[in-house]
């Protein structure tokens, strides 16, 4: 059994094809195995698993998840330049690896994977957060996600009340998820580096969402709230019509409190309110 040790290293990969990042791609490559290797680990024991990979590019996360044992790993990869290189990953680690030619927004995870998945990712930033609202939509696929952001955005999903990060997607993906923030990765250690600091969150799916809510509702009033999060919720939440004083009465809430200041259970209650 072969385990990846015929590949050259991912600096001669990146030169032998000519992979010159594309900004639009939104391309900043890992090629420190100590670190690649931290990124999968995060996602607890692989062996056996499956797992699904955006953006493998030149390949150092993906020859990580394979060497830490995945046993079975779907790519999808935009770029065509990076085809050639990956199929010689995949033939290098046992034929493990199956990589689509496809843009990570269109794909149906539902056709490719057979069963519940890791998501292991370093994500393009242009494309993050709709992956990320996607995946939370379709989230009884996966069993964990372990993906790197740009800080902010990160900061944005694990973020608690009454901080200036907290908002809708930390609500959406703490209603939903198991959320932790595992570490941060200095821009020296991509190529090229971005202008950012990265961070590597773990979400976890939970069987059920954390309170009862209905998806749509919640969206609506957290959008309302967050649209003007300076102003006093009686008067943010006057678009979705009613009596917003009311409605915030009977989910318990002070009429005069702000966005920011309810936690999820709170704007769960509130969500009910306007059933
Ligand atoms: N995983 C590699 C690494 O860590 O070195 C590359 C990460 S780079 C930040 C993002 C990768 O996502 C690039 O390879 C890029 O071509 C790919 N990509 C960008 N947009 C994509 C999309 N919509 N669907 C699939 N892959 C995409």
């Amino acid at each position: 059994m072969s385990n990846g040790e015929n590949l050259p290293p991912l600096r001669d990969v990146i030169n032998k094809y000519g992979l010159r990042a594309e900004k639009s791609l939104g391309q900043n490559f890992l090629l420190d195995l100590n670190l690649t290797g931290r990124i999968a680990r995060c996602a607890g024991k692989l062996e056996g698993e499956t797992v699904m990979e955006v953006g493998p590019g030149p390949g150092g996360l993906t020859r990580a998840i394979l060497s830490e044992g995945a046993a079975k790993l779907v790519a999808i990869e935009k770029d065509t330049r990076c085809l050639e290189l990956l199929a010689e990953v995949s033939a290098d680690y046992d034929n493990r690896l199956t990589v689509l030619n496809e843009d990570a927004l269109e794909i149906s995870e539902e056709d490719l994977l057979g069963e519940k998945a890791h998501i292991i990712a370093n994500l393009p930033y242009n494309v993050a957060t709709p992956l990320l609202i996607k995946w939370l939509k379709k989230r009884h696929l996966f069993k964990s996600m372990t993906l790197m952001f740009q800080k902010e955005v990160a900061d944005r999903i694990v973020a608690a009340p009454r901080t200036k990060a907290y908002g809708r997607l930390s609500i959406l993906s703490q209603w939903l998820c198991d959320t932790s923030k595992q570490f941060d990765i200095s821009p020296k250690a991509f190529t090229p580096p971005p202008k950012v600091t990265s961070t590597v969150i773990k979400l976890v799916p939970l069987e059920q969402p954390r309170y009862e809510a209905k998806q749509e509702i919640l969206e609506k009033v957290v959008a309302a709230a967050f649209g003007q999060r300076r102003k006093m919720l009686r008067a943010s939440l006057k678009p979705l019509g009613g009596n917003p004083e009311e409605r915030l009465e009977k989910a318990g809430i002070k009429p005069t409190s702000r966005a920011e200041e309810l936690g999820v259970e709170e704007f769960c209650a509130l969500a009910r309110a306007y059933e």
